[in-house]
């Protein structure tokens, strides 16, 4: 559709032009200013916890050649079938919104020889992904994720670092969690699992859906992943196990992983069908549970994918990784979350009255604000009586007032809402007796 021709929300009326507005598109939300302290706190937690772990940010485009999402996460899976934004740009090029950020991440990290600075690279993230899924509580098309990935080592105690780090953020808001872990063991081992799985379930292939028989065919592993519970029914019945059919040195890797998580008090359970959507993962997969998401129950999701950082064309290094839904956590934190969130606080109010006022008010917000005050002036040129009203709803801890006589007098009134106390203070020492009542809000720049 050519540029123009996109449908323009005026409606005319004779000469008269009435705008209407234009709706929000399914599946995406407004994070609006009550919600966004929330989601700052959680990000802040988020910050702080990777640090604490020795992960270090990185920050990947929005978009990405849709080639990298059909190699890496699987052409037979649910997100490359059909959940991906994809399009064309002007040039002709495949790109897609990202809808995961694995793939991305070991994308960068290949492309900008990170693998050069250490042999083990921490890496974790905050950002928004894009899934054409049919939305419902807690499945939008826009959403956001955070999660971490360690390139480099293959051995247990970095599985446990990564599942300790996800657990650690997500039970800081929310109780009740559940670690679901399991192993897929290695693609070599896996093509018999496959053919047996394949075999033990093709005498009933008729009782499947139309999907899940296509699947039985190209990738029966996704079986795992149906959300047909007669599918389900079917294997509970009659698939092997996959951690059955693994190698004895990944049996010992399982085993370690999950005796370590034990050992720090995680509720670990081992789901033996628990084998993730995504065809990357070798050995560990594990899903973080909340009993509070209802049927979308999963909080986070992550496993190991030794093979997939050569897949995308870089060196042979082993890496494991997760991802975590911050609605869903959102979620399942429930009501205490926002308990937690310091409110914002207001320090000042500025009342000004009368013209000459208005100039002076601007610079002596201007002076507050560099000594570390948060201040609000006003802008609405109210009464007195109105502007005093809108303090109290901000919260301020004090009110300045500025008005004719107060200029004639180089001077301002200082009053604090607490006690009421009110004096008449010079303006230009205005922050130092400030500073003698109230102690700023924010940390001073640089300090
Ligand atoms: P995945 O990348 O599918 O393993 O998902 C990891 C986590 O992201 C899930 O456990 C959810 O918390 C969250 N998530 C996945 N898809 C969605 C979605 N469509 N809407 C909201 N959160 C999602």
């Amino acid at each position: 559709m050519a540029a123009w021709s996109v449908p323009v929300s005026k409606i005319y009326r004779g000469n008269e032009t009435i705008s209407q507005s234009v709706p929000r598109i399914k599946g995406v939300r407004d994070i609006l200013p009550d919600e966004t302290p929330v989601w700052r706190f959680l990000e802040q937690k988020i910050h702080a916890q990777a640090a604490a772990f020795g992960y270090r940010e990185i920050r990947t485009p929005a978009f990405e050649a849709t080639e990298l999402f059909v190699r890496s996460v699987g052409s037979e899976t649910d997100i490359v079938n059909k959940e991906m934004y994809s399009f064309t740009d002007q040039a002709g090029k495949g790109l897609t919104l990202k809808p995961e950020l694995t793939a991305p991440v070991i994308r960068a990290y290949i492309q900008n020889n990170l693998h050069r600075e250490a042999p083990l690279t921490r890496l974790y993230y905050i950002d928004a992904l894009y899934r054409q899924e049919r939305p419902q509580k807690g499945r939008l098309r826009q959403f956001h994720q955070f999660g971490a990935e360690a390139i480099g080592s293959p051995y247990p105690e970095q599985d446990i670092e990564i599942i300790t780090l996800a657990y650690d953020i997500c039970s800081a808001f929310c109780s009740d969690l559940t670690v679901r872990l399991n192993t897929i063991g290695d693609p070599s081992s896996r093509s018999t699992f496959l053919e047996l799985l394949r075999k033990s379930l093709e005498p009933h292939s008729a009782a499947f859906g139309p999907l899940d028989r296509r699947r039985l065919q190209s990738n029966p592993l996704r079986l795992f992943d149906s959300k047909d519970e007669h599918t389900q029914d079917l294997l509970d019945r009659f698939a092997p196990r996959i951690h059955e059919h693994v190698s004895s040195e990944d049996a010992e890797h399982f085993a370690t992983v999950k005796s370590g998580l034990e050992a720090l008090g995680l509720p670990v359970l081992h789901d033996p069908k628990l084998v993730r959507g995504l065809d990357y993962y070798t050995r560990t997969t594990f899903e973080i549970i909340s009993p509070h998401l209802g049927a979308q129950d999963a909080l986070c999701g992550g496993g190991r994918y030794d093979r997939l950082v050569e897949d995308l064309g870089g060196p042979s290094v082993p890496a494991v990784g997760f991802a975590a839904g911050i609605e869903r956590l959102l979620i399942a934190a429930g009501g205490e979350l926002p308990g937690q969130v310091p409110p914002n606080q207001v320090d000042v109010y500025l009342v000004s009255k009368g013209d000459r006022s208005t100039q002076p008010a601007i610079e002596l917000a201007a002076k507050l604000r560099k000594s570390g005050y948060v201040v609000i002036m006003e802008t609405l040129r109210r009464s007195i009586k109105a502007q005093f009203r809108e303090a109290n709803r901000t919260g301020a801890r004090a009110v300045l007032i500025l008005g004719d006589d107060e200029i004639a007098a180089g001077s301002v009134t200082l009053k604090l809402m607490d006690s009421g106390h009110q004096e008449t203070i010079s303006l230009d020492r205005a922050t130092d007796i400030l500073g003698d009542y109230l102690r700023p809000e924010r940390p001073v720049d640089g300090g």
